[in-house]
């Protein structure tokens, strides 16, 4: 059987695809650009928009591939089943059972399986994930989130926090160090809760020590992180490892202190700041990345020209920046002041010259340093700073090496392979 596969949205949606594409090989699929059986798009619902292009691409997909069973899963089948099986979906699943899922698809039979996020309490565990024949491989520690941020519809498609148990988080990274791969991603909805459904609790950083230890040649990338979950102690926890990459993408939203207050998040600007210092003090030279939503409601001028400013303060090398997106159901989407669609893409605008300019001072300021490259192919990889980098001489893929970088070129850093690489 052949697949077709498509995946929007977060790097949890793409392990699960990447599991998903495991078990499915397991089972002698083979994975192609058309004339497949089956097609499998897995869809996001954490803006309207994300929603619309899910649409889009099952549309695409069956178009592509006349007569195709239509395979649909994620957060916005998870959503919206019904708007799912209205395009002519033939099985329907939602964010969770992947196992199940597979076997659907394999015995190929119309089928329709919508849970309650609520009621799942298990992790499920998925084949530690990764395509053969990449460098980089992504590992699901955690799934579903209890903050419920006022804007955010992620805790009502994902359920409970639930997480995989140290044990088995190092028994993964064995697996995949095993594999060949030089760099692990550990990724989840909201990381920063691990481990508060375990017995015991254990947190973050008894999960990432876990990972780092287990394999110690492979350099640790951390997902998508709450501000709240960076201590002094989570620190210096993480320095003492070694091996984890001085790259942290923090959850921002905003740098002013009344929208973050509406938006439910669970800290205020200064202790944004205290944590980038943190990172800095233990980290010297990270880079530090951040998401931003833009025009959330009741966000004024003066509140956004905070957030620009704040932006500045914090050094970030980059930022993800986002219009605003109403999710029916969530409390935000009934607050007052709701911006017009022109004004918060006005303002993801000029926050994007902002973050060009920061991204640039952060490349230049790598000049002279020395970059560990994790090569995706034989000229170019990604520092553990997860800048692009580029140098002449040729070296094998997946290999680490040591490079100084030279000079900047775009958004990618130039260097060459140091004495000691
Ligand atoms: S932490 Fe907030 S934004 Fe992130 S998934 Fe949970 S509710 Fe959504």
């Amino acid at each position: 059987m052949r697949y077709a596969v498509y995946t929007l949205g977060c790097k949890v949606n793409q392990y699960e695809t990447q599991a998903l594409e495991s078990m499915l090989r397991q089972r002698g699929f083979q994975r192609v650009e058309r004339d497949a059986d089956v097609v499998i798009v897995n869809t996001c619902a954490v803006t309207a928009e994300s929603g619309r292009k899910s649409r889009q691409a099952i549309r695409r997909l069956q178009g592509q591939n006349p007569g195709a069973l239509t395979v649909v899963c994620g957060c916005y089948s998870q959503l919206e089943p019904e708007d799912v099986a209205a395009l002519g979906a033939d099985i329907v699943f939602g964010s969770g059972d992947k196992h199940a899922l597979a076997d659907a698809i394999a015995k190929a039979l119309p089928a329709r399986l919508v849970d309650d996020p609520f009621q799942r309490r298990v992790f499920e565990p998925l084949p530690a994930g990764a395509v053969s024949g990449r460098t980089r491989a992504m590992l699901k520690i955690e799934d579903g989130c209890d903050n419920f941020c006022t804007y955010c519809v992620i805790p009502y498609t994902r359920g409970r926090v639930r997480s995989l148990p140290l044990a088995d988080c190092a028994a993964q990274a064995a697996a995949l160090a095993e594999e060949g791969f030089s760099e692990i991603v550990l990724t989840g909805i909201e990381i920063a809760s691990y481990g508060k459904d375990l017995p015991g609790k254990p947190g973050l950083a008894d999960a990432v020590e876990a990972v780092a230890k287990a394999v110690p040649a492979v350099r640790i990338r951390l997902g998508s992180l709450e501000p709240t979950a960076v201590t002094e102690g989570f620190c210096a926890r993480l320095a003492e490892l070694g091996n984890v990459c001085p790259h942290f993408h923090l959850s921002l939203q905003s740098g002013c202190d009344d929208t973050l207050r509406r938006m439910n998040r669970k800290y205020d600007t200064a202790a944004f700041l205290a944590v980038c210092a943190r990172l800095r003090d233990a980290f010297p030279g990270c880079a530090l990345a951040a998401d931003l939503i833009c025009g959330f409601p009741g966000e004024s001028e003066a509140d956004f020209a905070a957030t620009l400013a704040f932006l500045q303060t914090c050094g970030f090398y980059s930022v993800h920046a986002f219009p605003y997106s109403v999710r029916p159901g969530t409390k935000a989407a009934d607050m007052p002041g709701q911006l017009s669609r022109a004004e918060k893409e006005d303002r993801v605008r000029r926050a994007g010259e902002l973050i060009d300019r920061l991204r640039a001072g952060y490349l230049a300021s790598r000049v002279g340093q020395v970059e560990q490259v994790l090569f995706e192919n034989a000229h170019a990889g990604h520092s553990g700073t997860y800048c692009p980098v580029r140098i002449d001489g040729t070296v094998a893929r997946g290999d680490v090496k040591n490079v100084r970088i030279t000079a900047v070129s775009g958004d990618t850093l130039l260097g060459e392979l140091t004495e000691f690489s």
